[in-house]
């Protein structure tokens, strides 16, 4: 008899950057053999987040080179572990931005494991096992089996890759502090990935939506295709002094240095602004924006990965998808120019199962 075959490291064909150039090109990388606790999957398609971009400029000073990026990834189960009861051969799985965690601490024993101080994130970041993560521009993923999410199966795959961060994202945040309250004024500054989810949401939530806006020219498809009631061109003094005082509560999804003074003034008494987008400078504000109507200013970081699930059963009810642009990897380097340049509606998907080779 033939003797068992040794689990063996799986060859990855990816798209790496591999300086602060952020230039993506291909690159080989082995991925762990399946654990007892891990599921592998095929990777079909994976999200492209502003985050990405942050990350490949070393933005946040964190890089780490060679850097295969993406944490929206969704794929086709090929192998579990054997200690792996909830996830089958064939499913449809997800992985957003954590692959580990300490699952002991206070933040994760409350489902919290984006708080916790030992996570790991799904890219450029150093395992338990002392490997560096890469993420999701590859054909191959190997996760534990507790950061693997289930997907809907009534979505389509592609335009649900982004929720596992994007939606979330927004989520998380519009639930914690309570910004889901139907009839409520709600306002979202930045409509692009992480902005147009949360015009969705606030939709779904049965709130007036308004949206502010650098660019004029997504006003038509914010109300048409989002249905958004307000449309707002912040870089307009007039529209944005006519809004003041008329929101109960913003998200702040931008990923550059903006005037917060001026979002803070279209709050109402009580007013609340989460900040979600993490621009790389810091950003300032005057002390009279808050004092003037007991204004809070909040973050938020992602979701735990049981709100990740929750959010994804929503979606899955609600038909709650991305838009999205599908592109080749072949295209990514000219997607990340126009990611940031803010030339995306709303979300740029890399077919990965078409135009990366999966040996596996
Ligand atoms: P995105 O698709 O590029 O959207 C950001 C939007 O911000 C743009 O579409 C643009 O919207 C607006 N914007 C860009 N530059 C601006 C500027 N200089 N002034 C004013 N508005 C500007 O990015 P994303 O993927 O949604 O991510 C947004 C931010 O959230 C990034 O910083 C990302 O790293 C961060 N993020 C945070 C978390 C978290 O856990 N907190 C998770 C994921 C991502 P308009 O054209 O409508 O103005
Ligand atoms: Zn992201």
């Amino acid at each position: 008899m033939a003797p068992a075959a040794a689990a063996t490291e799986v060859e990855v064909d990816a798209w790496a950057a591999r300086d602060t150039s952020g230039h993506l090109s291909p690159f080989t990388f082995s991925r762990r053999a399946t654990g007892p606790g891990d599921v592998k999957f095929k990777i079909l398609f994976c999200g492209v987040c502003h985050s990405d971009l942050h990350q490949i400029h070393n933005d946040w000073g964190n890089s780490i080179y060679p850097m295969v990026p993406g944490h929206e990834m969704v794929g086709e189960v090929t192998e579990v572990g054997s200690e792996v009861k909830a996830f089958k051969v064939g499913e449809i799985v997800g992985v957003g931005c954590l692959v580990n965690s300490c699952q002991t601490c206070d933040p994760c024993t409350q489902h919290l494991e984006q708080y916790c101080g030992k996570k790991v994130w799904t890219y450029t970041d150093k395992d338990y096992d002392g490997t560096i993560t890469q993420g999701g521009y590859s054909t191959i993923m190997v996760c534990r089996q507790e950061f693997v999410l289930k997907m809907p199966t009534n979505l389509p795959l592609d335009a649900a890759a982004p929720l596992l961060c994007a939606g979330i994202t927004v989520y998380s945040p519009m639930k914690h502090f309570q910004m889901d309250v139907a009839g409520k004024h709600f306002g979202v500054v930045g409509l692009g990935g992480l902005g147009h989810m949360a015009v969705k949401f606030g939709k779904a939530f049965g709130m007036t939506v308004t949206v502010f806006s650098t660019s004029p020219s997504k006003e038509k498809e914010a109300r048409e295709l989002l249905g958004a009631d307000r449309f707002i061109a912040s870089k307009d003094p007039e529209q944005m002094k006519a809004a003041a005082g008329s929101i109960d509560y913003i998200i702040d999804t931008v990923s550059a240095a903006h005037p917060l003074d001026l979002y803070l003034s279209t709050l109402k008494l009580d007013g609340k602004l989460v900040m979600v987008g993490i621009p790389e400078k810091p950003l300032s504000i005057h002390a009279f924006s808050l004092t003037s109507a007991r204004r809070y200013v909040g973050g938020s970081g992602i979701g735990g990965i049981k709100e990740t699930q929750e959010m994804l059963d929503f979606c899955g009810e609600h038909n709650i998808t991305c838009l999205i642009e599908k592109i080749p990897i072949s295209y990514i380097n000219t997607a990340m120019e126009r990611l940031g340049k803010s030339d995306v509606k709303y979300r740029f998907v890399i077919d990965i199962a078409n135009s990366l080779k999966s040996e596996d």
